[in-house]
């Protein structure tokens, strides 16, 4: 393992599929706002180093023994000064891409508090999209747009592979799925069905874009950046309680001799604005809002019984959260999945910070087994070829 410090990175580990393909969980602590530090608010936040983060000085609820400190490691630890590059560079996204173009499921998601920068990180600070026209190279690009930039400079590379992309862009809220890319769907929400033959959930009727283009990515990404606060009074209130969730499918295409088999790889890639984090605790005060809150409550249980061997044989807790069904070929275990945690460094955060680092955690003790999908007879032959080349090799060597 690779131990660095520079000030705005320290890692544990170089490499996302170096994991033992375990869930890949790294960390983003924002700056102190304007506001926290007119009100002089303390950071309760240190980076000693080898991707290890210490939250110390704060206070329990009820606690009557001083302040408390705490020790986390994770795969990369950023600290506020870390720009949206450094996050694109460090933190294991190019890795996933590069899966994602060999034909495996992977997500990134982020996690966190209101407030603790998840769509700063992903897209951008707010009101990117509302601009006239946005900078072709904006420092401020998240990772979905320089995702899309390394994802179509791959695709040119591999002039050996045909791919095929396509994108759609969907938010979540009151467990009912909404199609950003198609903002009619706000009155008539989507269905989340099962497919027998692909053996995975999928949302009925999702529109999807062709895209041959970084533009079409681009557009896509707009547009259902723009879409998201159209359905709301308030776009906080709206971004607290909503999941997004904008995929990308990648097929791939190979000639893989003269007679004309190809082999056909199908992978994706998930971008997930989780919603508030603290909307977990609000369970108890308001009977209404529980619906929209079974997917922290499930995802927690979830991500408890993943991580236990013990209880990982038996049935998983899907329940009818929409987000964890849609999630599930990455959380199941044959996809990669990447988890960024944001953070605020403010004492006033301090139990919500300390209770998502508990959370990413947990995260990081779950075992995956990512597996390529292809087509099932594809599958074979690509199996009988190896066969076939092993023995010749075994001839050989006779
Ligand atoms: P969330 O999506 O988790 O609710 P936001 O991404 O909207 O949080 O971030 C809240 C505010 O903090 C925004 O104004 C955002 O631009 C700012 N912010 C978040 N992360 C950073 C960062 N790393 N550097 C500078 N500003 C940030
Ligand atoms: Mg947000």
């Amino acid at each position: 393992s690779l131990n660095e410090s520079n000030g705005s990175l320290n890692r544990s580990y170089n490499d996302i599929s170096d994991h033992e393909n375990g869930i890949y969980v790294i960390v983003r602590s924002r700056p102190l706002s304007t506001k926290e530090n007119k009100a002089s608010e303390p950071s309760i936040v240190s980076f000693p180093g080898n991707g290890r983060i210490l939250v110390e000085g704060f206070q329990t609820i009820g606690g009557s023994n001083g302040p408390k400190s705490k020790l986390f490691s994770f795969n990369v630890v950023f600290e506020p000064a870390a720009t949206q590059e450094d996050i694109f560079q460090y933190s294991g996204i190019k890795k996933l891409i590069e899966m994602a173009a060999e034909g495996f499921n992977t997500t990134c998601f982020c996690y966190g508090q209101t407030g603790s920068g998840k769509t700063h990180t992903l897209t951008g600070p707010p009101g990117m999209f509302f601009n006239k026209r946005i900078e072709p190279f904006s420092a401020d690009h998240g990772l979905v747009f320089r995702s899309f930039m390394y994802l179509f400079r791959l695709v040119q590379q591999r002039q050996d592979l045909h791919f095929v992309l396509k994108a759609s862009f969907l938010e979540i809220y009151n467990e009912k799925v909404i199609d950003l890319l198609n903002p009619g769907t706000l009155r008539k929400p989507l269905d989340v069905r099962w497919s027998r033959k692909a053996r995975n959930f999928y949302v009925d009727n999702l529109f999807m874009v062709d895209c041959e283009e970084l533009d079409d990515l681009q557009a896509v990404l707009e547009e259902g950046m723009k879409n998201r606060t159209v359905g709301s009074h308030n776009m906080n209130e709206c971004s607290s309680r909503s999941h997004t969730m904008l995929t990308v499918y990648i097929t791939s295409e190979q000639q893989i001799s003269e007679d004309g088999v190809f082999i056909t790889k199908q992978g994706k890639i998930n971008f997930v604005d989780l919603a508030g984090s603290e909307m977990t605790k609000k369970t108890m005060i308001n009977f209404v809002r529980v619906n929209e809150i079974s997917y922290f409550s499930c995802s927690g249980y979830c991500i408890a019984s993943l991580s236990d061997p013990k209880k990982r044989k038996g049935h998983i807790p899907y329940r009818d959260s929409k987000l964890t069904k849609l999630l599930s070929d990455s959380l199941a275990g044959t996809g990669v999945t990447l988890m960024i945690a944001c953070i605020s460094p403010a004492r006033s955060n301090a139990s919500e910070t300390i209770s998502t680092l508990r959370y990413a955690a947990r995260a990081k003790k779950i075992k995956t087994k990512p597996v390529i999908v292809m087509d099932p007879r594809e599958a074979l032959i690509v199996s009988l070829r190896r066969e076939v080349e092993a023995l010749q090799n075994e001839n050989d060597h006779l």
